[in-house]
């Protein structure tokens, strides 16, 4: 179990960029869904023990990772959101020099090694060619056979799948789920999709406060019979959202279709009733808070900050 508690980080600026997230992270994939700028990739960074929290802990399996990180590298996995190669080095070439770099040691010889990580992430075939040739969904596989050497514990990976084309995704995917069953696979993204094909567990978080901790199917069933659904004429949008909570317009076989959260049943004539998708729970999240969620977990209370950070004091 991965346990978060009172994190906060405040960037020179300042820049509150986690305002104290609270988070049990179980074993399995869990996605952790929010807009740019949430504030995921500093949660990402403080997990991986690249960067120091302001204040608040971190603990893996009940170890502290923020006053050990050494202790726990080798437990910890991790595929930053912009991840560098070397164009010019062969896929294998590349990864032996980042397992060197994080001083993976190579009982049975570096190319043993990396020939076994190749094959775990469908690589073999591309060993000896240039990076600079890979697709954006071979790049992400190179990035992740990096991130399991050793075998870790848990895995964090930062959007992953931002800039891969359907079927990248799709196989991307299947690695994901594949990587997730013996170990924590923690992962951020901002594309609904993500969570709901992977992830039995989530949480949302926006301007760096957690919105709700939850899973997809909480979060769908909890709209049960406020969706409704109906096209509308272009120009009528506008008006239909200061009226609504829309959390979906768009163009379907050449009309406007419009989908609608309306808890209290109030849509307009024409609209019909429709199952939630996470991608409608997701925005009525964003807007209207955890308090749709049954009440089976404690709201989840920014912790107040010391004056002294919010003025923009050491971090
Ligand atoms: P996300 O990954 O969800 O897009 P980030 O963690 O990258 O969010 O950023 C959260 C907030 O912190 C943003 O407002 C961002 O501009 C700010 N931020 C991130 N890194 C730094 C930094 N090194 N210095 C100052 N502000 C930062
Ligand atoms: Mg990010």
């Amino acid at each position: 179990m991965l346990s978060i508690r009172d994190l906060v980080k405040v960037y020179p600026g300042p820049v509150t960029a986690l305002q104290g997230i609270q988070l049990d992270v179980p074993n399995g994939m869990f996605g952790l869904l929010g807009p740019n700028g949430a504030g995921k990739s500093t949660l990402m960074r403080i997990i991986a023990g690249l960067q120091e929290p302001t204040s608040g802990s971190v603990t893996l399996d009940g170890e502290d990772i923020i006053a050990n990180p050494e202790r726990v590298w080798d437990k910890l996995g991790y595929l930053p959101q912009d991840f560098g190669f070397y164009p010019h080095l062969t896929g294998r070439a590349m990864l032996a020099h980042l397992l060197r770099l994080k001083g993976v040691k190579a009982k049975g010889g570096m190319r043993r090694l990396c020939d076994g990580l190749l094959e775990r992430v469908n690589l073999t075939f591309a060993a000896k060619r240039k990076v600079r040739e890979y697709s954006g969904g071979m790049r992400q596989r190179l990035g992740i056979a990096q991130a399991i050497a050793g075998d870790p514990r848990i895995l964090v990976v930062d959007e992953p799948t931002a800039g891969l084309d359907p079927e990248e995704r799709l196989r991307f995917y299947h690695l994901l789920a594949d990587l997730a069953q013996n170990r924590i696979v923690f992962l951020s993204t901002h594309i609904v999709e993500d969570v709901a094909v992977l992830c039995p567990f989530m949480a949302i978080i926006r301007n760096g406060l957690l919105v709700a901790q939850t899973s997809p199917r909480e979060a769908r069933a909890a709209l049960e019979g406020t969706m409704f659904e109906g096209h509308v004429e272009h120009d009528a949008l506008e008006r239909l959202h200061a009226a609504h909570t829309v959390t979906q317009a768009m163009l379907f076989e050449g009309r406007t279709r419009v989908r609608i959260y309306a808890p209290d049943g109030d849509a307009p004539p024409a609209f019909q009733p429709s199952a939630a998708t996470l991608e409608d729970a997701y925005l009525a999240l964003m807007k209207t808070g955890a308090d749709i969620l049954p009440e089976s977990k404690p709201p989840i209370e920014p912790v107040a900050l010391p004056a002294e950070e919010l003025a923009g004091g050491p971090v």
